[in-house]
């Protein structure tokens, strides 16, 4: 069983991955949220270059990633829920929501550091909002964000379907949470209930930092309700807010090499923790 959940892995992975980017990018050319500025071939190509360079870069440094280790933890015992008895259904559930509420809290944890907001912030430097956003993330990044995975992993010993499940989701939400889509109002709030919408995403992408600095879950959207950083809709409305943060904000900005070195480029100012040297300057 274990075997063939790894075998099937890629396949599965990239069939999610391209079933979603096509669909949502249908839905954006159909019922777009905000008119786009940039050209979408100046941002769709960089970002997508992106994820190949994320992909290799993550696969030649890990010996083995999250789901390989969950089933390899299952063989050798280790982690909590191999050695407690438990149903696989409660195993499994309970599994996808400690992984999300540990996604929320490095999420958190990357706003509030300097140094790894300065990794962080390449995410949010994107100057539209839409498909391809969900999958703009510094390498680096990635790296460190698989190491706390893995080592979630030891210790939850969690089984490998659910770390299947949840990254594949994961993949999937981002893509649809970051998407300039438009639906019924009734529909986001319904929505909302059990699952990051664009619209309550899109509030995280504003550059007021009051707005970066809410709505931090990627799949459920019961933790910024749950510890208090959820805020419903931008303060300019959707239409009229401004994407993006202070920093970097040319269209040149927005090319494959000028988002790799974003890390160790100008100040880490602006949001979090040091946002008191950016108010003396
Ligand atoms: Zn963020
Ligand atoms: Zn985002």
């Amino acid at each position: 069983m274990t075997d063939s959940l790894l075998a099937t892995e890629p396949q599965l992975r990239l069939i999610v991955f391209l079933g979603v980017l096509v669909a949502m990018a249908i839905w954006e050319l159909a019922a777009p949220r905000r008119r786009q500025e940039i050209p979408r071939v100046i941002r769709w190509t960089n970002n997508l270059g992106l994820v190949v360079i994320d992909t290799i870069v993550l696969r030649l440094s890990f010996p083995v990633l999250a789901v390989g280790l969950a089933v390899l933890a299952q063989d050798r015992g280790w982690g909590l829920f191999n050695v407690i008895e438990m149903p696989g259904w409660v195993a499994v559930l309970v599994s996808i929501i400690v992984l999300d509420l540990v996604i929320y809290l490095q999420h958190v944890m990357f706003h509030a550091v300097p140094a790894l907001w300065r990794l962080h912030r390449m995410h949010h430097a994107d100057l539209e909002f839409d498909v391809t956003t969900g999958l703009r993330f510094h390498p680096v990044e990635i790296l460190l964000s698989m190491g706390i995975k893995l080592a979630v992993v030891m210790a939850l010993g969690p089984p490998a379907v659910a770390v299947l499940i949840f990254e594949v989701l994961l993949n999937a939400t981002a893509m649809f949470n970051h998407s300039n889509v438009r639906m019924p109002r009734i529909a986001d709030r319904v929505l909302r209930l059990i699952v990051v919408t664009p619209d309550m995403h899109r509030v995280h992408h504003s550059i007021r930092p009051e707005e970066t600095n809410s709505n931090f879950g990627f799949n459920f959207p019961w933790w910024d309700r749950l510890l208090g950083t959820y805020k419903t809709q931008p303060k300019a409305g959707h239409e009229a807010m401004s994407i993006g943060i202070e920093q970097f904000r040319t269209t040149r900005d927005l090319w494959l090499d000028r988002m790799l070195i974003q890390p160790v480029k100008g100040p880490a100012s602006g949001y979090p923790i040091n946002r008191e040297t950016r108010k003396k300057s």
